[in-house]
């Protein structure tokens, strides 16, 4: 990649990422500058910075890292959550990473340690919802347990915290956040009703909807 290229890629990415981290407040996910999002362009990582409102980033305020952590591009500080970030990259082929504090899937971290099965979407996250135990934000071991979390998942819990999801693009890990939220705003809605308990789908019945999304006979 040429210079000139790779500067283009870095801005329209960059372009990409604050729209997507706007989203994420516009769109009831986060509040204020909670939560953060990166992307990655090659053997970087571009990540929005620490407390700085979405809506007033500018071009000028792109901040990159390459996958050990260090700053590569821009002045303001990356998130605090950067180790959970890069440690999605190091280990998945995410080209995209969305961490929010949504409220009804930090609800259900507080209270369950994978999220029940109560809806067939689950799959298009790679099975049950697990959550990862607690750990303060922005250290390695909130991203190791995240990670184990994540294992043969692209989206999970973080106890009392809050979610993370990633995929090859900023849109498909957006969506599966919104996906996940709207889920665990389900279940916390069935099991509200007094006298009642919401039925569970196996995880055959899972299974089955797998082999449907990837498509019966295709390599896996
Ligand atoms: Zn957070």
């Amino acid at each position: 990649m040429s210079d000139e290229v790779r500067q283009d890629a870095i801005e329209r990415a960059w372009q990409d990422l604050v729209a997507t981290a706007c989203r994420t407040a516009t769109e009831g996910l986060v509040v204020g500058t909670s939560g953060n999002v990166s992307v990655r362009v090659g053997d970087l990582v571009l990540v929005t910075p620490s407390g700085v409102p979405y809506d007033r980033l500018t071009t000028e305020d792109a901040v990159a890292v390459d996958l050990d952590g260090n700053q590569v591009l821009g002045d303001l500080a990356p998130t605090s959550e950067l180790p959970l970030h890069l440690e999605v990259y190091r280990n998945t082929y995410a080209g995209a990473v969305v961490h929010t504090h949504a409220v009804h899937a930090t609800a259900v971290s507080t209270l369950v340690p994978e999220l029940p099965l109560v809806h067939y979407m689950a799959a298009a996250l790679g099975g049950p919802v697990r959550v990862a135990p607690y750990a303060l934000y922005g250290t390695a071991e909130l991203a190791e347990n995240m990670l184990r979390a994540l294992r043969r998942r692209t989206a999970c819990l973080l106890q009392n915290h809050g979610t993370v999801a990633y995929g090859d693009s900023l849109d498909q890990a957006y969506d599966r956040t919104a996906q996940l939220e709207w889920m665990c705003r389900l279940w916390l809605t069935a099991a509200s009703v007094p006298g009642y308990a919401p039925t569970l789908l196996s995880r055959s019945q899972l299974s089955e909807v797998e082999d449907k999304l990837q498509g019966y006979g295709q390599p896996r």
